[in-house]
């Protein structure tokens, strides 16, 4: 029951499209296989032996459709499906009446056939409106027709509300898988927008959302800003010494130690190719500077051997307190020197901006 597990890695958060409806699928079959059963018995104690014996080719059919869903052959199965619901919908409104509600099965198709990522879209349109036709067309001439076998009144009544139950939680399954499905979608691309795809830190474009944010918050009187730029020193080298997938070993490296390096209500950001931004609030310059310093002296530990040899890995830092006036950029380009400094006078260190840009 492979797509039952997509089915409810989707309500967990999943995004997989084609796991859920084919789940969904499966799902419906095996509800249908497990109720058109209880018709058998139904039908036959009541003395209606053809919708007996017409619910045991259901049963079948509903088998036969799992088994094939299972198996990678969804389109034969959907066939058997809409066809079963078709058959078993006219002939029993024919046989037993419009009342028994076997025709809100049919209603179902329309919604299944458009979320379905199997058929272009003018194949949806059509049988869309087919099945409205159908359905109207139905209604029109058995709704006031005498039924071939009369079933005891209760009975009738019983197969009418329990059809339409059936139906309604069907639409209800439908509708909560897609809302999950939705919401999914939109979650995990707003996560992708603001997060580099390597690293999984947050890219520039958002971190710049989050610095102008907490400068406002500053001028407002809030709490304090640092700001901290890291340059991976001799970056080019490791990429041309061990080549550009160990580069990438050791940017994620380098990430992880940021990110563990600070507190859960700091930012880490990947800032360009091998710079990294992190943005500390309510940090004064002393504080900052010793949240640097540590994480300076993790990147230098960070133990990467690419074919028996050590990586050598370690990080210059600029840091700066936004002051009251300035802009991010501003404080950003302050950085931006001090990390030059440092750069300057030999790497592997942390240099405390000036105030003045
Ligand atoms: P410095 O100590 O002065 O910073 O020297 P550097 O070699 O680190 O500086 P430079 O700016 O010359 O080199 C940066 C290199 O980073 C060049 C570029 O090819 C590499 N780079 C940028 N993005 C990526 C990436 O995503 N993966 C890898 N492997 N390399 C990258
Ligand atoms: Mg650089
Ligand atoms: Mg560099």
């Amino acid at each position: 029951m492979k797509y039952i597990q997509d089915l409810v890695k989707t309500l967990q958060g999943g995004t997989n499209t084609t796991g859920v409806f084919l789940g969904l699928l499966t799902l419906v079959t095996v509800i249908a296989a497990v109720a058109h059963l209880s018709f058998i018995f139904l039908f036959d104690s009541v003395g209606v032996p053809w919708m007996a014996r017409a619910n045991v080719a259901s049963v079948l059919v509903y088998v036969l459709s799992a088994l094939l869903i299972q198996n990678g052959r969804h389109m034969i199965a959907m066939v058997l499906i809409v066809g079963e619901i078709l058959l078993h919908g006219i002939l029993a409104v024919a046989v037993i009446g419009w009342d028994s509600g076997f025709h809100y099965y049919i209603i179902l198709i329309m919604p299944v056939t458009i979320l379905s990522n199997f058929h272009a879209s003018w194949f949806k349109a059509v049988v869309a409106t087919a099945v409205g036709v159908l359905y109207m067309a139905l209604d029109f001439i058995f709704r006031n027709a005498t039924p071939l076998d009369v079933i005891p009144p209760p009975m009738l009544q019983g197969l009418h509300y329990f059809n339409q139950a059936s139906t309604l939680v069907i639409l209800a399954m439908l509708a909560t898988a897609y809302y999950r499905l939705v919401a999914n979608a939109e979650a995990s691309l707003r996560h992708q927008a603001c997060t580099d795809p390597l690293t999984q830190l947050q890219n520039r474009r958002f971190a710049m959302e989050v610095a102008q944010h907490e400068a406002a918050v500053f001028e407002r009187g809030g709490r304090p800003l640092a700001l901290v730029l890291g340059d991976v020193d001799h970056f080019k080298r490791i990429n041309d010494v061990h080549g550009h997938e160990t580069g990438d070993t050791a940017l994620k490296a380098v990430a992880q130690a940021l990110r563990e390096g600070v507190r859960e209500v700091d930012h880490v950001a990947r800032w360009g190719g091998e710079e990294f931004l992190m943005l500390l609030p309510s940090t004064d310059e002393e504080e900052a500077m010793r949240v640097s310093e540590r994480v300076r002296e993790a990147i230098a530990q960070i133990d990467l051997v690419h074919q028996h040899q050590l990586v050598p890995i370690s990080i210059t830092l600029g840091v700066s307190l936004l002051t009251p006036g300035e802009s991010i950029e501003q404080a950003l380009a302050r950085a931006d020197q001090a990390l030059y400094k440092g750069k300057k006078a030999g790497r592997n260190r942390v240099i405390l901006a000036g105030h003045e840009a």
